[in-house]
């Protein structure tokens, strides 16, 4: 019942033409892909022109970051709004790079994922706990404030617009993958998380991706978990070969 997705996070890499080179192949690779979504997620100043390279393929766009305003003195920010205008279905919010390097909090995340979901896009919202608090056992802790804080306001309707991403910190771009089980146990924990804070159906239908050094060579087995839904992808969605793989998963 839960569809499948596999969303590469293009972070800050590849220039316009890069991106849209990337971008074209994977729509000739991916060009009957039904089963699974598909989503890619480059630059600001890449969006325009991959959108172009996707229009009426499986793949779909999303933006990495959003400003949680309509419009306004605002510099240097991008609204959802004028997101979906250049063509964007998703938009990522609270992933840890943000939280760690720019300081966001969980309210912060929270206006942007409402504002996401207003202006009519789906809302990727990332969690995930620090090898500190892991280690420390406040990962639970970290995790339930994460996802109350960042789903405050948010109703049992719009749930159907939210993917959340689990993205163990100590996992991205480390080249360390949460084991198959560390995996399954925190998005098992999650979807019960979302049981509480809504009901059954709500935590059934939602798709939690999880995110932290995803590879051809780990991903099948990640995703025969029960409770992983699909994958948010960073290093690995850069290569063309790498990201067709994973979306291939078995
Ligand atoms: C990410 O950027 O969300 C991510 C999971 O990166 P990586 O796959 O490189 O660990």
């Amino acid at each position: 019942m839960r569809k499948p997705m596999i969303a590469g996070n293009w972070k800050l890499h590849k220039t316009l033409k890069e991106s849209c080179q990337l971008a074209t192949e994977l729509v000739q690779q991916l060009a009957t892909i039904e089963d699974r979504e598909v989503v890619i997620a480059p630059v600001f100043t890449s969006l325009a022109g991959v959108a172009g390279e996707i229009a009426n393929s499986p793949v779909q766009l999303a933006a990495q970051n959003c400003y949680p305003a309509e419009t306004g003195a605002f510099t240097g920010e991008v609204s959802p709004a004028l997101l979906k205008d250049v063509g964007c279905q998703y938009i990522i919010s609270g992933h840890s790079e943000r939280r760690q390097l720019l300081n966001e909090t969980n309210q912060f995340i929270n206006q942007k994922v409402s504002a996401t979901i207003n202006a009519g896009l789906g809302a990727i919202l990332c969690i995930g706990e620090t090898l500190q608090e892991r280690e420390t056992h406040q990962m639970l802790e970290v995790l339930t404030n994460q996802i109350k804080e960042g789903l405050a306001g948010i109703t049992a309707e719009q749930m159907a617009d939210v993917v959340i991403a689990y993205e163990p910190v100590w996992a991205i771009g480390t080249g360390v993958t949460a084991s198959d089980e560390q995996a399954q146990e925190a998005h098992a924990f999650i979807r019960g998380l979302l049981q509480g804070l809504y009901y059954q159906e709500v935590a059934e239908a939602t798709r939690i991706l999880y995110g932290g050094s995803v590879k051809p060579n780990n991903v099948d087995g990640l995703m025969a978990q029960s409770d992983i839904d699909g994958a948010l992808v960073g290093g690995a969605s850069l290569k063309a070969e790498d990201f067709i793989r994973i979306v291939r998963f078995e």
